[in-house]
């Protein structure tokens, strides 16, 4: 399988996502232009962040930055946001958005997702998805923690199909019944926490399959990913992860190997998720678009 940095992902609307990325989850303002900063000069050409982290703002300057000092352009980079859940609804979604754009300093996102199934607005939430992309404002769209019987709602009024699903997707957490109905429907899977937020580097399967290639637990996680046809975006604050991180390709996981991991599920979703039950909020979140604060560093 020969894979690179640049190997790419072509959606269902026939553009082309590169298959790894940077997440900024959890990071502030300052460590997210930071971290872009890093990312790009190191190779990645994709970026994910979301209102809900409140690094937007981060996120454009490390961007705009980072394309400069690289002489890159903005097309040269995959930039992904998604929609704040106390923003969703049809109008509101339109609304906001455009503060998005101005934070990530761009007139265009490449993939716009909904970040989470706010029962009772995702599909008005959709519509408003669909005015996006048609406007040109976003090159794909998407959703994000979608189960079947939320996608089937989706795919029974689209328009415009998903074009992925981003979910938590690790070896202990490979959401296999999801991951077969967006195959059949051609919507990619990308995986959220594919380190399982750093909770699965110290298995113990893992880590003889690291000793074996001589890489880390990360790495082996992330190959398993790209072997698997999987979008992944590790995040990461420190520079030399972030580089480690990409340095994947260089060796090729043994089918047997890939079914040792595949055979790691365990269901084990984080904590957060398992508590979100695919419906309602987050815990301990609100979402009144009147208590989002944009100068927030992150929620959760
Ligand atoms: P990851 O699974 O990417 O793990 C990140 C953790 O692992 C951090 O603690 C990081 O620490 C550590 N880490 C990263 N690389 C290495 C390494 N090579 N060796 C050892 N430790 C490492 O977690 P996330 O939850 O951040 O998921 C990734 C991205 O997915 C998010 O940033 C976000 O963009 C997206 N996401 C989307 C969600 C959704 O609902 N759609 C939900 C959650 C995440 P350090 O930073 O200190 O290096």
């Amino acid at each position: 399988m020969s894979l690179t940095m640049n190997s790419t992902i072509t959606l269902n609307n026939g553009v082309k996502m590169p298959q790894l990325g940077m997440g900024v989850w959890q990071i502030n303002n300052a460590g997210a232009a930071q971290s872009v900063q890093w990312a790009i000069k190191h190779g990645y050409r994709a970026i994910d962040t979301a209102k809900q982290y409140g690094n937007e703002a981060g996120v454009g300057e490390g961007l705009a930055k980072a394309l400069a000092d690289n002489n890159l352009r903005r097309k040269d980079v995959f930039l992904t946001t998604k929609i704040f859940n106390g923003d969703q609804g049809y109008q509101s979604t339109l609304d906001n958005f455009e503060g998005q754009l101005n934070r990530l300093q761009t007139d265009y996102v490449d993939l716009l997702l909904i970040h989470w199934p706010v029962d009772g607005k995702y599909m008005d939430t959709w519509r408003a998805l669909e005015t996006i992309y048609r406007e040109g404002k976003a090159r794909a769209i998407g959703v994000s923690n979608f189960n079947i019987s939320r996608l089937k709602d989706i795919l029974k009024m689209a328009s415009i199909k998903p074009a992925v699903n981003q979910m938590e997707f690790n070896p202990v957490c490979q959401e296999g019944d999801i991951k077969q109905f967006c195959d059949r429907h051609n919507i990619h899977l990308e995986a959220w926490s594919p380190l399982g937020g750093g909770r699965v580097l110290q298995n113990k399967v893992l880590e003889s399959i690291a000793d074996k290639y001589d890489k880390s637990v990360a790495q082996i996680i992330l190959r398993w990913d790209l072997q698997r046809g999987v979008i992944t975006i590790p995040k990461s604050v420190h520079e030399d992860r972030i580089v480690q991180n990409s340095d994947i390709y260089d060796f090729e996981l043994s089918e047997d190997d890939v079914k040792l991991i595949n055979g790691l599920d365990n269901d084990d979703r984080s904590l957060w998720y398992g508590g979100f039950k695919w419906s309602g909020n987050p815990e301990g979140y609100t979402d009144s678009v009147a208590s989002w604060d944009d100068d927030k560093e992150f929620i959760h």
